[in-house]
């Protein structure tokens, strides 16, 4: 049976990577272009996950998974109350990344956190024109989130902390707004990079389009700044939807390349 969770210490961070939705098994060229297709070997487990992180005494959700009982189920696992989450940080709006933070009643699964998002994205969202390009279920479900949250959101408009300690870097081009969170520790820091990266591939090799991104063009500018920075700081990387549990380090191999090594996994 597949994981639910995956815990895990990195420094003075505790964590918890959480499957949120089964795994796909999918092909790594769906997402690539033409010319950099591979021949062989492209076939790969997609994982959906959100993180939990104990950052500095603080309870901290990096996005909150497809629904309100599974991200929830995990943390009382882990002895942790969705009332006593301090932070919700959000990477981006899609349904697998948020739609955990309503309950079914439409009520905040998490009633005490602050909801971190950029602002690029949340103008975005409370845009009627973007609600009106959606089929009517969807743009009922994000009337409804962004009224829900209205009360307890965290807009930022640019790089900058949330809190000592917790960095929001945005990293637009998968989706309009999407950013990535650096957390410090007492060593290399940790960075949740969202849906940077669909396939380590796009971690190793930057350049590469990603053609199901929003933007494919400013996500490989966005990637290949990152990298650079995980890279030179010797992150331990945290990735929404590359293998469970989504955890590796990169290293730079020349101008244009990276090395993934993954982490918490035997292959
Ligand atoms: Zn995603």
């Amino acid at each position: 049976m597949e994981e639910l969770f995956h815990p895990f210490a990195h420094e003075d961070i505790e964590g918890a990577v959480i499957r949120v939705l089964e795994d796909e098994i999918l092909n790594v060229n769906e997402f690539l272009a033409e010319v950099e297709q591979l021949d062989e070997g492209g076939e790969y487990e997609f994982s959906y996950t959100c993180c939990y992180l104990k950052h500095r005494g603080r309870h901290i959700l990096v996005d909150a998974g497809f629904d309100p009982d599974t991200t929830p189920g995990a943390l009382e696992c882990l002895d942790v109350d969705p009332a006593d989450v301090a932070w919700v940080l959000l990477t981006h709006a899609d349904r697998d990344h948020v739609a955990g933070l309503l309950m079914h009643d439409g009520s905040l699964t998490y009633p005490r956190a602050q909801h971190v998002i950029g602002k690029d994205l949340w103008d975005n969202l409370s845009n009627p024109a973007t609600l009106a390009a959606l089929d009517d279920e969807r743009a009922a479900f994000y009337r409804k989130l962004v009224r829900a949250l209205d009360s307890s959101i965290q807009l930022i408009d640019g790089e900058s902390n949330v809190v000592d300690g917790i960095r929001f870097i945005p990293s637009a081009g998968h989706r309009i707004g999407h950013a990535v969170y650096e957390f410090s520790s007492e060593g290399a820091p940790l960075v949740h990079t969202g849906d940077s990266f669909f396939h380590p591939l796009f971690a190793e090799h930057p350049d590469w389009a990603n053609v199901t991104d929003s933007i494919p063009a400013a996500a490989v500018d966005s990637r290949r700044a990152l990298v650079a920075r995980l890279a030179k700081s010797h992150a331990l990387v945290l990735s929404s939807h590359i293998p469970f549990p989504g955890m590796g380090t990169l290293k730079k191999v020349d101008d244009k390349e990276y090395e993934w090594t993954s982490m918490g996994r035997e292959f």
